[in-house]
């Protein structure tokens, strides 16, 4: 794609970098077939190549972004896989995080808009906020009908409600001590902000398997929110702040008794953090602490598939549907690992038809854009359903909350069901749905 950047606008290394990605684009439209939004909507620009030439058009003449960039911007996922399709290696990714911040900084949202977000980009974050808001939610999901009515932002309030988990979450799981492992290995493995509070198991479970493969596995004291949440939001500036306090907390063990890797349960966090190196690079304090960050980061599937696990003693006779959440199969190219260490623990694992289209969860973008994000579930729990499988597995606890949310086919995180065949105690949500198996 031709871009007419003036030259002084190119010394802007943000510009720079973007106006690099629009010359990559060929326009050939190859992305269309996969995006989540063209599909549903049919119209271009709520494709890739549309809000590539609004994004263009936007950066190019600096204009401030108009409400017609921002509808379809912010109806975009990030789901990234037009970037999967793409021949022609676009990165919209870091296109898109751009766009996104430029909105934030020269266009003015609603009010209700405005508070909405505000008010997601600080609880969000922040575990004990994010608990008592949940416990909110808990109280008010009688009150459902009521709150769709409330002007600007009443759908919007009723998603936020519905997808607050259907018991209160006031139980945390402590985390349990090992004996310490023999192998000398030694990682992090990534608290985050929601997933504790939402399901604490998923991580208990994957320090337990990496106890009996010998792994030492810590926390580092600091760390917090991986800053995708706000990012995805245009909160650039918040953004930055939650990679910086975490490449902190990791460097300090990096350099100190040494890590062998940040292990990430979350595949929407591992997509940011392996970004760190980059959001980062221009910040000379911190670029190469961050490209350092990034480069140890891993999904736990990768680094499990990487260890001996030994053979499993029962093997389960249970049909897993394996949904590849898109920061895993798009934002980290993950496909086959986390169905390796299914099919290694015994399970039988079933591909989804249309895996590779989003179920709608991105972040707060259910909360955001729930009619789109609604359509998308229903397309998703759809096309699982057809497999009949026993249980849903993904890598991501924003799609296992948005998909249970349409089904009575539990869901579970894949490291769950790895540590339950292989010796650890069967999933709380297994356990709530009265499995017996
Ligand atoms: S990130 Fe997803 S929704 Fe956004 S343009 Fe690309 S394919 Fe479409
Ligand atoms: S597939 Fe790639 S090169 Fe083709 S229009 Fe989409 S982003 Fe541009």
């Amino acid at each position: 794609m031709q871009t007419t950047f003036a030259p002084e606008k190119l010394a802007d290394p943000q510009i720079a970098a973007s106006e690099k990605i629009l010359r990559t684009c060929v326009h050939c439209g190859f992305c269309t077939a996969t995006c989540p939004t063209y599909l549903l909507m049919g119209d271009e620009l709520d494709s890739p190549r549309g809000r590539i030439y609004l994004i263009k058009d936007m950066l190019e003449n600096e204009k401030p972004a108009t409400e017609q960039v921002v509808k379809h911007v912010d109806r975009c996922l990030s789901c990234l896989s037009c970037m999967t399709t793409c021949p022609s290696g676009v990165h919209y990714q870091h296109l898109v995080d751009h766009a996104r911040a430029y909105i934030e900084e020269t266009y003015k949202r609603p009010l209700g808009d405005r508070l909405l977000r505000a008010l997601l980009a600080n609880i969000l974050p922040n575990r004990n906020l994010f608990r008592l808001a949940l416990i909110g939610a808990w109280f008010a999901k009688p009150l459902l009908p009521l709150l769709a009515r409330i002007p600007f932002m009443g759908s919007r309030l009723a998603a936020m409600v519905a997808l607050a988990p259907s018991t209160a979450p006031l139980r945390s799981i402590e985390t349990e001590v090992f004996d310490t492992p023999k192998s000398g290995k030694r990682v992090v493995v990534m608290e985050g902000c929601a997933q504790p509070v939402l399901q604490p198991s998923i991580n208990a479970a994957t320090r337990r398997l990496l106890a009996r493969a010998g792994v030492e596995t810590i926390a580092a004291e600091g760390e917090g929110c991986c800053g995708a949440l706000v990012h995805h939001m245009g909160r650039e500036h918040d953004a930055l702040a939650f990679a910086r306090r975490n490449i902190d907390a990791w460097t300090a063990e990096i350099e100190g008794r040494g890590l062998d890797a940040i292990l990430i349960t979350a595949s929407g966090c591992g997509t940011s953090v392996k970004d760190y190196g980059y959001m980062l690079r221009n910040d000379p304090a911190y670029a190469q602490k961050a490209a350092r960050v990034s480069s140890i980061t891993k999904d736990i599937s990768e680094y499990v598939t990487a260890l001996d696990l030994g053979a499993v003693a029962q093997r389960k006779q249970l049909v897993i549907a394996y949904h590849s959440a898109c920061s895993m199969q798009h934002g980290q190219q993950i496909r086959d690992e986390p169905k390796l260490m299914l099919r290694d623990a015994g399970f039988t694992v079933r591909d989804v038809p249309e895996g590779h289209i989003c179920c709608g969860s991105a972040g707060t973008y259910n909360i955001l854009q729930p009619e789109i994000a609604s359509r998308l579930r229903a397309r998703k729990v759809l096309n699982i359903e057809r497999v009949k499988p026993d249980i849903i597995a993904t890598g991501n606890i924003g799609c296992i909350t948005q998909i249970a949310g349409g089904t009575q086919i539990p869901i579970v995180h894949t490291i769950e069901l790895v540590d339950w065949a292989r010796g650890g105690p069967m999933p709380p949500a297994l356990e709530a749905r009265g499995f017996t198996r």
